[in-house]
């Protein structure tokens, strides 16, 4: 019965570099809890082929974890399409995430989320704005059965380039990061994608990945 399902944590994998990290790191570290690993598709229309990449890099994470022995977790996918709502996303990704683990840590009776903010996000500018947003989101999707929660920030007083050193690079190289991936080919069926090299993510990453 999946309502026998017990999780000690959630712990959403978008299939970038800092969620996989958060991921990576709470599951050696608590090899006698379980994590319920959510991969949430965005269909935003902001690209239309990152979310393909992302969700390609989940699985490729998630079969780098069973093959490194890591087995304390469950992997569950889910999706949420508001293209259709306008061109430019009306919502942050964390409002949609936060809406959609909300609904899974209330289905499952999870009252701990691990969020993947490192410190670059912090000092982003109404990044905090942002994220009480958000938490208001989710605190409103979980009342009234879940009230009180832990959300923890295991990479907030990590940079980027620290999140990504911590890693191991062939796990990093699974990882997807560009926001406008481009068309390598076109003409076939197995059309690969690559990073535009151009969007902020790319700049910000790339030159501590090559
Ligand atoms: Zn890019």
């Amino acid at each position: 019965m999946s309502g026998q399902e017990i999780y000690d944590v959630i712990i959403p994998l978008s299939g970038g570099i800092d969620s996989c990290a958060a991921a990576y790191h709470w599951l050696r570290d608590n090899p006698n809890k379980k994590a319920l690993l959510l991969h949430i598709q965005l269909v935003n229309g902001e690209s239309k082929y990152r979310q393909l990449m992302e969700h390609k890099a989940s699985h490729d994470i998630i079969a780098y974890f069973k093959q490194d022995g890591l087995n304390n977790f469950t992997f569950k996918q889910s999706q949420l399409d508001y293209v259709s709502a306008g061109q430019i996303p009306p919502i942050w990704d964390i409002e949609a995430v936060n809406f959609l683990v909300g609904t899974y840590m209330r289905g499952f009776k999870i009252n701990s989320y691990i969020k993947a903010t490192n410190k670059d996000d912090f000092d982003q500018i109404n990044f905090e704005d942002r994220l009480k947003n958000s938490m208001t989101i989710l605190r409103n999707v979980l009342y009234p059965d879940l009230e009180d929660i832990k959300v923890l920030y295991p990479n907030k007083s990590l940079s980027k380039k620290q999140v990504i050193d911590g890693l191991p690079k062939p796990l990093l190289n699974l990882c997807w990061y560009c926001r406008t991936p481009v068309s390598n080919t076109g003409n076939n069926h197995n059309t690969a994608y690559l990073p535009c090299c151009k969007c902020e993510a790319c700049l910000q990453i790339s030159p501590h990945i090559l």
